[in-house]
């Protein structure tokens, strides 16, 4: 297993794998990129070649390529391996995996969902109890092919109906107590049916298998929708409705229609506008994201014409674009609350509303003109107090010129005047990221003695000997660095090449910890001068000073504390040295 393992991990090289993910930039030793697993503008995700390991200093997240691919893909351990095996193209002996327990009941489950969803569509097409239901589907244009595609059906309005009949066939109640479609009576003793007298939406994943269930209620019975609970198979920061279907043609199409709900989904699917998914409520997931990103990069948001719908669009859109997708945003007219009405009331319209989908800086400033009338002065400074943020965030110049110019003519007021109140939200125009020692060594992530050494990490084989053999164990209080530090020395000075991975071997799980994060680290130095030298040497010598005036301030603590002792003891003549020692040090501090 181990070796199997090491096999896939060495065929597939970490930067190519997080690559198609992410775009990557090599800068110095390491890539950089925009996190995927958290909004950032500047990159803080390192790549490492060299140690086959990714980490972020935004987020934190970290590791080899099998948590990447656990991470971005939502997988187990295991079928991650699998993933990355697929990709290496080393065939796993299924041997090497025994199912657990947990795994073999999952697959019960889906067997389990599949046969309820059977039961609810016989009750709807075939039962006089479904006939209400069907009556609905008519009434909101599903037709009959669609009912099947989607397996939809009906709950009857029964307290133990689909126990009775899973019981029936064969399966125990802890299994359907698992799936979620029983809730268990108040006195604990038995269950009763979930979904009573309620229109029944099957909840397939993207592999097609039933993982929960909707049901909408037919009459004035709240909630509206009643979903599964999660279970097993049913994790819901995971699920996407209808990417089952729509996936082949996102693929082909190369960009996903995001919807809120289910029939804003099922009615532009069966009138032709096949890539389109929904998120099921209007909290877009990072899981949801990254599950899609697995077929596209490339979203059009069409959410809801009302306020949730709109604030709700705002939400997803930041999120995928943190993502790294490409977002753009659909505006329906408010002739129609939804999708699902756009297509049944004027197929043709909803058409062109998706060819015409728009960037999401027209976006926004659409939702500023639909809320405020830049007519009326406190309005217009409502508009601007939404708008400028938003511009203040555009990275690309030319871009950015674009929207002020935009942003100028809406209220009707000079460029200039923009450009100037741009000012107060910190933007810089063009500049990089500004780099300051000071900040980064006062930063609590990393301490001067962590900084070091991540200094010495990066420097050339003489340079790093030099600052080891100025530097004493004395330096470092942090325990770990004191150890990382001690190791390095000792390896350095005695090892002809200096191999990092070679070293990180040598390191206990903590150590280890610190040098990744070390090596990872974005050095000043290195952002724009690589491997230059000069610069490093003089990065080295500014931070030796502070390292050792934070030891020679310790020594004076410790100095000053038996002085006290001393002087309590009246031991003058140890006085007299420990004070001569106080002038020495401090002299030296001062230096
Ligand atoms: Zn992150």
């Amino acid at each position: 297993m181990e070796d199997t393992i090491k096999e896939i991990k060495s065929r597939v090289d970490i930067v190519n794998l997080i690559n198609e993910y992410v775009p990557l930039t090599k800068g110095g030793k390491n890539y950089k990129g925009l996190c995927p697993f958290h909004k950032e503008n500047t990159p803080s995700f390192m790549v490492s070649p060299e140690l086959q390991i990714f980490k972020c200093f935004g987020c934190d997240k970290g590791g080899d390529s099998i948590r990447f691919v656990q991470e971005i893909e939502g997988l187990e351990f295991r079928q991650a391996l699998e993933f990355l095996a697929g990709k290496a193209g080393v065939a796993l002996k299924t041997s090497a995996f025994t199912r657990s327990p947990d795994e073999m009941k999952a697959k019960k489950i889906l067997e389990l969902n599949s046969l309820a969803a059977e039961y609810f569509q016989y009750i709807l097409k075939n039962h006089k109890f479904g006939k209400k239901a069907l009556a609905y589907l008519k009434d909101r244009d599903i037709k009959d092919a669609a009912i099947d595609i989607y397996k939809i059906g009906y709950a009857p309005n029964s307290w133990d109906g689909l126990i009775r009949f899973l019981l029936k066939r064969g399966y125990d109640i802890s299994l359907i107590a698992a799936s979620g479609l029983v809730v268990p009576k108040d006195n604990n003793k038995g269950f009763y049916d979930r979904f009573r007298g309620r229109l029944i939406i099957p909840l397939r994943n993207e592999r097609g298998e039933v993982v929960g269930f909707s049901g909408r209620s037919l009459g004035a019975s709240e909630p509206k929708y009643l979903n599964s609970p999660e279970t097993l198979v049913f994790k819901k920061e995971r699920f996407l409705y209808n990417l089952d279907l729509a996936r082949s043609e996102i693929k082909k199409k190369k960009e996903a229609i995001l919807v809120e709900g289910y029939f804003d989904a099922i009615t532009p699917f069966q009138e032709g506008f096949k890539n389109v998914v929904a998120s099921l409520g209007t909290s877009l997931t990072s899981g949801q994201l990254s599950l899609l990103k697995r077929f596209t990069d490339t979203l059009i948001i069409f959410y809801d014409t009302d306020t949730a719908g709109i604030e709700a669009s705002k939400r997803a859109l930041n999120l995928a674009q943190s993502a790294g997708m490409d977002v753009k945003v659909g505006i329906l007219s408010d002739a129609f609350k939804d999708p699902d009405e756009a297509v049944r009331k004027d197929k043709m319209y909803f058409g062109k509303a998706l060819e015409s989908a728009a960037s999401v800086y027209d976006f926004y400033f659409e939702y500023a003109k639909k809320r405020h009338n830049v007519k009326d002065a406190l309005e217009k400074k409502k508009a601007a107090d939404f708008l400028l943020p938003i511009i203040s965030e555009i990275t690309h110049t030319v871009h950015k010129a674009h929207y002020i110019k935009e942003l100028a003519d809406l209220l009707d007021v000079s460029e200039e005047t923009i450009v100037q109140s741009l000012k107060k939200y910190g933007t810089n125009f063009g500049a990089g990221r500004s780099y300051s020692l000071e900040k980064k060594v006062s930063s609590p992530k990393i301490s001067s003695q962590e900084y070091i050494l991540a200094l010495i990490l990066s420097s050339p084989k003489e340079l790093a000997q030099k600052t080891l053999y100025k530097l004493s164990s004395d330096d470092f209080t942090q325990e770990i660095a004191n150890a990382v530090f001690v190791k390095l020395k000792d390896y350095l000075l005695s090892k002809e090449r200096f191999l990092l991975r070679n070293f990180c071997l040598k390191l206990s799980p903590h150590e280890n910890e610190l040098v990744e994060k070390l090596h990872l680290m974005e050095l000043p130095v290195l952002g724009f001068l690589e491997e230059d030298e000069a610069y490093l040497e003089k990065e080295i010598k500014k931070i030796f000073d502070i390292i050792n005036k934070e030891t020679l301030r310790r020594k004076m603590r410790e100095v000053s504390y038996l002085l006290k002792q001393a002087e309590k003891r009246s031991d003058k003549r140890l006085v007299s040295e420990l004070q001569e020692e106080f002038l020495r040090l401090s002299k030296k501090v001062t230096k």
